[in-house]
C-alpha cells in the first residue's frame, strides 16, 4: 500500500516572512491528518526558517533543487549536504520550469538524482510532456524518455524511495488540469516501465505524484485513481486552506 504523498511546489515566491506565516498557518490544519506525506519546497532563502517551524510537525522540508556537484566551484549551486545541513529530506529535480528556462536536461536530472540518493534525500523527479508533444501524439515517447534517463543512475535496490511527478507541461500553473482518465493512463504507462526498469515490487513501491493546477476542487478525483499517489501543487500550495484541503483529499 502506498501512502500518499503530497508535496508543495512554492516556486520563486515568498520574502521569509512570508514563508514563515504560510507555515504557520499551515501547521495546525494539516497537523491531526493521518496517513498521507507532507512536504513543503521553499526557495533557498527561506528553508532555514521554515525548518525551524517544522520542528515536531508533521510536514517536511524539500528544495526546489539540489546540486550534482559535492562541493566547490559551482556558483550559485546548493549541495546535497548543505540542503541536509539545513533539515531538508527532499528535492524537487528537473521540474520543467528548471528544464525550461535554465536548460537542465536529462543527463542533468540523472546526476542530480544520484547525488540526492547518495546523501540520503528523496528525489521527487518531474517528467512530463508539452502541449506540442501531446497534440504530436508524442506523449509517452517523451514522458517515458525522460523517466528513462532520469533515472539512468538509480540502483534496482534504491528504486522504490524515488518519488516521480507526472505533470503535464501544458497544465502546470495555466488552470487546465488532466483529466483524471488522461493522468492516469500516463502514471499506468509510468508504472509499467518502472517495472520494466526496477522489478514490479519496486514499481508497486514507488510513489507517483501527479501535478498541473492542481486544486482542492479537483484533486480528490485525481487522486482517487488507481495510480496516482499524490501530487506536486504549485499555486494553490501557496494558500495554508488551499494547500490543507488538498492535503485532506488524499485521505477522504
Ligand atoms: C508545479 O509547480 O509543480 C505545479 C504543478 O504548479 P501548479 O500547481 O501551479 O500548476
Amino acid at each position: 500500500m502506498r501512502k500518499p504523498f503530497i508535496a508543495g511546489n512554492w516556486k520563486m515566491n515568498n520574502t521569509r516572512a512570508e514563508a514563515r506565516e504560510l507555515v504557520t498557518a499551515l501547521k495546525p490544519l494539516v497537523a491531526s491528518v493521518d496517513g498521507v506525506e507532507i512536504a513543503v519546497a521553499p526557495t533557498f532563502t527561506c528553508l532555514q526558517d521554515v525548518a525551524e517551524l517544522l520542528k515536531g510537525s508533521n510536514i517536511e522540508l524539500s528544495s526546489q533543487n539540489i546540486s550534482y556537484a559535492a562541493k566547490g566551484a559551482y556558483t550559485g549551486e546548493i549541495s546535497a549536504d548543505m540542503l541536509k545541513d539545513v533539515g531538508c529530506s527532499h528535492a524537487i529535480i528537473g521540474h520543467s520550469e528548471r528544464r525550461q528556462y535554465f536548460g537542465e536536461t536529462d543527463e542533468s536530472v540523472s546526476k542530480r538524482v544520484r547525488a540526492a540518493l547518495d546523501n540520503g534525500i528523496v528525489p521527487i523527479v518531474c517528467i512530463g510532456e508539452s502541449l506540442d508533444e501531446r497534440e504530436a501524439g508524442k506523449t509517452f515517447d517523451v514522458v517515458l524518455g525522460q523517466l528513462v534517463n532520469g533515472l539512468s543512475s538509480v540502483k534496482r535496490e534504491e528504486s522504490a524511495t524515488v518519488v516521480i511527478a507526472y505533470e503535464p507541461v501544458w497544465a502546470i500553473g495555466t488552470g487546465k488540469t488532466a483529466t483524471p482518465e488522461q493522468a492516469q493512463e500516463v502514471h499506468a504507462a509510468i508504472r509499467a516501465k518502472l517495472a520494466e526498469l526496477f522489478g514490479q515490487d519496486n514499481a508497486d513501491a514507488i510513489r507517483l505524484q501527479y501535478g498541473g493546477s492542481v486544486k482542492a476542487s479537483n484533486a480528490r478525483e485525481l487522486l482517487g485513481q488507481k495510480d496516482i499517489d499524490g501530487a506536486l501543487v504549485g499555486g494553490a500550495s501557496l494558500k495554508a486552506d488551499d494547500f490543507a484541503a488538498i492535503i485532506k483529499a488524499a485521505v477522504a
